[in-house]
């Protein structure tokens, strides 16, 4: 039987005996109790929220570059370390063949692969270099 069957019940027999006075106590006192209940489930989800937290951040690695992983998971997913240290969120960040990453939430970008941002790169300057030589061709 829960708290408010429980106090339902000794109102019902304190009403019987006719005793207004106890009647009214026990109704103010019920009433208190039910907060009292309510402030703890709110505070047993509030605790779980911040166990949850605590626990992500024990897992953050850290890295030079603006984003974050956890240790231990099963797969390596990148966060962005600004959403995390402003806001407390996972926020999974995009990343590009080019090596490259951006946070689809607030922008924050950087490099997660300096081997493959350097091939990028260079893939770019040969592009652009063909571009202007047959710029050139077509000139003549
Ligand atoms: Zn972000």
């Amino acid at each position: 039987m829960g708290l408010y069957e429980r106090i339902k019940d000794v109102a019902k027999q304190i009403q019987k005996t006719g005793n207004t006075e106890l009647y009214g106590q026990l109704i103010e006192l019920g009433a208190e109790a039910l907060d009292m209940q309510n402030e703890i489930v709110s505070l047993s989800a509030e605790n779980t929220e911040l166990k949850k937290m605590k626990d992500i951040e024990n897992r953050i690695e850290r890295h030079t570059e603006p984003y974050i992983t956890l240790k231990d998971a099963p797969s390596q997913i990148l966060y962005c370390s600004h959403c995390w240290d402003y806001e407390e969120k996972l926020i999974q960040v995009k990343c590009y063949d080019s090596g490259s990453f951006k946070c689809t939430h607030c922008e924050n970008n950087g490099t997660y692969d300096t081997v493959k941002y350097e091939e990028y790169l260079q893939r770019e300057r040969a592009a652009f270099r063909n571009l202007s030589e047959s710029n050139r061709r077509n000139r003549w």
